[in-house]
This record gives C-alpha cells, structure tokens and sequence, in this order.
C-alpha cells in the first residue's frame, strides 16, 4: 500500500528536502496546497524563456506556440476528467473562481419557490456564492445536515428533493476538514431524479479519487490547480455541453466576444464564451504537466498512497491521550481533523512549526461545519500526500507527542 518509489518522487520536490526551525521539514499540509515538482517548474520557466506570447491573437509564430499548448493542455484536462469534449472545459483562476462563475449564470435561473441545495461539509467557497444567490434571487438556500458520522445525510438530500422545487445541488466531493468522501454518483442520480442539476467540488478529491464525469455524471466539476501539484492561480470549470452552451457568461471582456456593436454583442462559442481576457495559460500548461505528472505516477497509486498514510495518521493520533479525531466517515481520503483537550489549535500548529511539521489550524473556511455542526469552531488538519513517508508521519506523531505533554497541565 506504500508502494511507489518514494525516494524517486521526492528528488522531484527539492522544496520537501530542507530544515525548518532546525529541523527537517514535514509538510502535511497537502489539503491547502501541495508541492510543484520539478517537471511543472520546468514546462512554466521554459515557456516563458521560449515561447511566451499572447494568445488566440494575431498570428504570429509565438503566439500560435502559445495557443497550441493552451489547447493541449485543454485536452489534457479534458482526458483527466474524461470529458466528452475539450469544448466542456474552461480555465479559471482555481475552484472559487469556477463556482462563483456557475452562482452568477445559475442565478439567472432562481426565483422563489426555487431552492439551491448544499450540505453542511462545505468550504466557504462553494457554500456562499450560491448563499447570495440565492438572497439576490429570492430563492430558497437549503443546507443538508450531516450524520453524527459526518456523512452527508442522503435521506435528508433526498426528503429535500422530494418537497420539490431544487433547482440545483452544489457538494464537495471530499470534505476538506472531515476528509468523508461524499458519494457524489449516488447525488446525481438523487438530484436528476428530481429534475435537479449538480455542481461537485473536486477540491479535495482531485488528488484522490476517481474524477470520470461521465461515470459520475455531474452537470458541472470545480478543481483548482494548485491541489494537484500545479502552479497557483489556475483552475477549472468542467461544465457539461448542453448545459453550458445555455448559460449566460458571467464576466465580459475580449476573447469572448463574436461581435461587438454599440447597440450588440454576440459571444464566442465553448469555452471561450467563459474566458473573458488573457487566459492564464502558463498556468494551464503547468496544470497540464501536473496532470500528466500524476498520471505518470499513477493515479490509483497516489490515491492509495494517500490513503494509507492518513489511515495510519488518523491511527497515531486516535492513540495519542488527550487528542480527539473529528469525525468518523466511512470513507475518509486526504485529512484528519483533531483537537487537543484543553489547548487552542493555532498554538498546536504553531509548536509542531518549531519542531519542523507544517499543519493548518483554524476553522479551514468551513465555519458553518465547525461552528454549526460540530461546535468546536476551530480545529488542526494533517493531510498527507503521495510524496510524504511513513518515517514522517511517526516524526509529526511524536512531534505531537512532545507538544501535548508542553500543553498539558501535570495533575
Ligand atoms: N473547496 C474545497 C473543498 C477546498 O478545500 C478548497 C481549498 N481549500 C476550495 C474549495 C477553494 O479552492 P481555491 O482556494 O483554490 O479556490
């Protein structure tokens, strides 16, 4: 379940290979951002020392080198999400750009009487665009409960459904603070049940789980680039065709546009009619040699390796005393959650910082889930990824260790 030439990987990381705080680094921070390695380092740097240009405009041999990687590296996304067509997705600056894109074109669809359905597991970005849509637009925000486990609770998703008038299903795929896998084929196949459309946050899950859209057969996928070892400020919308061809754009500029008239503009086609202005397409080639990277590795290999090593932190910490683990989802890929009685998490993570270990701490802008759910406001979150080792995941164990005994008064 540890097989992958480790050592191999991490050559390609250079950044995991240094001291901090005098001591080596074990970054477990993977849920917030993971590492670039070198090959994505490379693609970025050589396209801007040979062949940058601006593109889809004139016609110049730089600029076509330009587009040309723009558009293969369309296809490459494409082929990692198995899209039908590289025309279903459009570049974004990361997942909060692409939901926010799909709130304001959806808005157009709301009215009261109407209701946009999320669960009670989401990170703020997919949980508020469509929270003020739906107060612009008069329609109802319905946020469904979770099981004590932390699951999504489908019964209520489905009861919700079944009252009628959901227009929309917006739900992370992998929750970034309970690490629950959301069974999100069994949400579509609910949710379209009902004449409802589905929007899933591959945030988290695009590292570790299977993202086929055809299989899952959601109308729309968010994912941000810098979670699976791209560059930051690149994202995706996958919209599905028919449905995107119908939606309005939320942002003007050029690029986008047919024709331009004082008295009209007509818009360009998929996915150009969503990427108003100069695309990010450095970041899109670095996104594409992400991928490619990744599946060089294998993805199932990855997703296992994830999984191990947040199966046996999420082991170490349920045997640490005075640590409590949030949540119990049958599945859980990426992270772990925990407390530490008596002790607030910002301090936690800030000693682990000086013994070496990078964790996040706080309320991992998923306040309505901490504060309303759980009650517990703020938590640390350890999350793994493939290039991380077991060696480093007994080091933050007892790195932990240490930190709890600091906090913990001597009775
Ligand atoms: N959804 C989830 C589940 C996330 O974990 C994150 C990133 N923490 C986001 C959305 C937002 O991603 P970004 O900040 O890259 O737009």
């Amino acid at each position: 379940e540890f097989a992958l030439d480790v050592e191999r990987v991490r050559a390609d990381f250079p950044i995991l290979s240094q001291e901090v705080n005098g001591r080596p680094l074990v970054y477990l921070d993977n849920g917030a951002t993971t590492q670039v390695p070198n090959p994505v380092l490379d693609a970025v740097v050589a396209h801007y020392r040979t062949d940058n240009a601006n593109v889809h405009r004139g016609i110049h041999t730089l600029s076509e080198r330009s587009t040309a990687k723009l558009e293969a590296s369309r296809e490459v996304v494409r082929a990692f999400l198995n899209a039908a067509s590289a025309d279903e997705v459009v570049f974004t600056s990361g997942t909060t750009a692409s939901v926010n894109m799909v709130a304001y074109a959806w808005e157009a669809r709301l009215a009261p009487g109407q209701c946009v359905v999320v669960s009670a597991l989401e990170h703020h970005a997919n949980f508020v665009p469509w929270q003020q849509a739906c107060m612009r637009s008069g329609a109802e925000f319905f946020v469904c409960p979770l099981t004590a486990e932390g699951e999504v609770d489908l019964g209520a998703l489905e009861a919700r459904l079944a009252a009628g008038g959901v227009s929309l299903v917006a739900m992370a795929h992998v929750s970034n603070v309970l690490g629950t896998v959301v069974p999100v084929g069994e949400v579509v196949r609910l949710a379209h049940a009902h004449g409802a459309a589905v929007l899933v946050d591959a945030a988290q899950s695009v590292r570790h789980e299977p993202l086929d859209v055809r299989e899952i057969g959601c109308d729309f996928l968010c994912f941000s680039g810098h979670k699976v070892l791209g560059p930051t400020g690149i994202g995706v919308l996958y919209g599905k065709g028919e449905l995107l061809g119908q939606l309005a754009p939320s942002w003007y500029g050029g690029e986008m546009v047919a024709q331009v008239t004082a008295a009209l503009t007509t818009f360009e086609e998929l996915p150009l009619r969503f990427e108003p202005g100069t695309p990010n397409y450095v970041g899109a080639l670095g996104l594409a040699t992400a991928l490619d990277y990744v599946e060089g590795v294998g993805r199932k290999a990855v997703a296992a390796r994830e999984a191990a090593l947040t199966a046996y932190a999420e082991e170490r910490l349920r045997a640490t005393k005075g640590v409590q683990v949030v949540g119990s989802p049958a599945r859980r890929a990426g992270c772990v959650s925990f407390c530490v009685e008596g002790a607030h998490p910002f301090d936690i993570a800030t000693l682990l910082d000086k013994l070496g270990v990078a964790v996040r701490s706080g309320s991992q802008c998923a306040q309505p889930l901490l504060d309303e759910t759980l009650g517990i406001h703020k938590v640390v979150r350890v999350s793994p990824a493939f290039y991380n080792t077991r060696e480093e995941i007994d080091a933050f164990g007892e790195a932990l260790e240490r930190v709890v005994r600091l906090v913990t008064p001597r009775g």
